[in-house]
């Protein structure tokens, strides 16, 4: 057993920790302030090599390991978790994982390989108003008319909405009467500017930097080349796109648990009240000493998810506990930094907020905890009503 990160992934980390802190870290405020995602990043982060990093040195990407995604999207989130969320987890993510991994050679050249050099954006689209948790209830449709499809239909919530040029789009390509529960959902790729396909900016209370949307498709002419893999397979390729996404909900909550714990470790030693330090009154040093607790155990977690990926082990359940564990533990971890932070945590302009209200997305996207706490009663063999 190797707990040690090698020298690549050292120094692979300073890399992008020092591109989080230069060239991210100047665009927070304003990108937070006025809710618009600074894309400037994307060409400047794929120059670099720094979207879809383990996908193929084919497609322009660097074809690194998970444990080498792991720390990228930890290092981001550490800067600011909703532009992380933005180039990594939508972008590099959801949005281009299912052609990746089931697209056509020319599906990769079109849209895999310019959303790696960051000249395409991508975003995922799976809820809509009436279908959450219960995804595979959604009612858009895709319905063939000679060598396209025609869509019809909305979704809700959808990161990236608003400016991404590709859209992975699930929808029924069979009448759902006719097929059994989940079967006959395929994924579409819709392209920004195709009519009929419009986006509606909605305002969140966190992540306000990555930019999130309704979309709606009033039959939107698609064709059939879009389609990726085969007709049908949809759910599963929506279940493997979320299940790798789940175990980098790991990094993003280690990402920003370590920054509110570097942030309240400054604030408890400078911050003075009866002639002390704050940190030295043992209620608050017993709350910074938890708080390094978890974060070492997400991490922990986080690695030991992505080394079994790596071994190209099935790490489901893994990635479901640990997608619990961190989101869940995060929420305690910002009450107790923002409760160290007195009345000043409550004030905008201290950064504590700012970590506070985007963590608390993290126990909702990408299956709500209910949800990832009955996908992991599922893998131990728990009877589930
Ligand atoms: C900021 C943000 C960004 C998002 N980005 C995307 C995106 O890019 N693409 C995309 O497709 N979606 C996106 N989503 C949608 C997200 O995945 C859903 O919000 C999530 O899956 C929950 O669905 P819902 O909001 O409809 O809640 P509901 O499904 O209505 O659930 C409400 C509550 O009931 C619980 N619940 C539901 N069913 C069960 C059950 N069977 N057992 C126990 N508890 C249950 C849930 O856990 C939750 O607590 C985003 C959401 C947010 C907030």
């Amino acid at each position: 057993m190797d707990f040690a990160l090698s020298e690549e992934h050292i120094i692979f980390r300073d890399q992008i920790r020092n591109f989080a802190e230069t060239e991210i870290g100047p665009l927070v405020e304003e990108a937070e302030e006025t809710g618009v995602t600074p894309l400037q990043l994307f060409p400047k982060m794929g120059k670099l090599g720094y979207l879809g990093v383990t996908y193929p040195e084919k497609y322009g990407a660097a074809g690194a390991d998970k444990i080498t995604e792991m720390i990228l999207i930890e290092e981001l989130n550490k800067v600011c978790a909703g532009i992380a969320g933005a180039v990594s987890t939508t972008h590099s993510g959801l949005g281009i994982r299912a052609i990746n991994n089931f697209g056509t050679e020319e599906q990769k050249q079109r849209f895999l390989a310019p959303a790696i050099k960051g000249e395409r954006i991508a975003a995922f689209a799976l809820t809509e108003p009436d279908a959450g948790s219960d995804a595979i209830s959604m009612r858009t449709r895709a319905v063939k008319d000679g060598s396209d499809y025609i869509i019809n239909g909305s979704k809700i919530f959808i990161s990236n909405g608003t400016f991404a040029d590709i859209i992975t789009t699930a929808c029924y390509t069979s009448d759902p009467k006719t097929v059994k529960r989940g079967q006959g959902i395929s994924l579409i790729v819709v392209e920004k500017g195709m009519p009929g396909f419009t986006a509606r900016k909605l305002h969140k209370v966190g992540n306000n930097s990555q930019e999130t949307a309704e979309l709606s498709f009033e039959d939107v002419r698609v064709p059939q080349e879009n389609l990726i893999g085969v007709e049908g397979q949809g759910l599963t390729q929506v279940l493997a796109t979320l299940k790798a996404g789940r175990l980098a909900y790991g990094a993003r909550a280690t990402g920003l648990a370590q920054a509110a714990y570097d942030i309240v470790f400054k604030y408890a030693h400078e911050r003075v009240q009866f002639g002390k330090p704050i940190a030295s009154f043992q209620a608050n040093t017993f709350k910074l000493v938890d708080m390094a607790i978890s974060v070492d155990i997400m991490r922990l977690m986080t690695y030991r998810g992505a080394w079994m990926s790596d071994q190209g082990m099935d790490f489901m359940k893994e990635a479901c506990m640990v997608k619990v564990f961190a989101s869940e533990t995060l929420q305690q971890l910002m009450l107790n930094a923002l409760s160290i932070h007195g009345g000043y945590g409550y004030m905008l302009e201290y950064p504590i907020q700012r970590l506070w209200r985007d963590a608390k997305m993290l126990n909702i996207t990408e299956g709500t905890t209910e949800m990832s706490r009955l996908a992991i009663a599922r893998e131990l063999g728990i009877k589930v009503g």
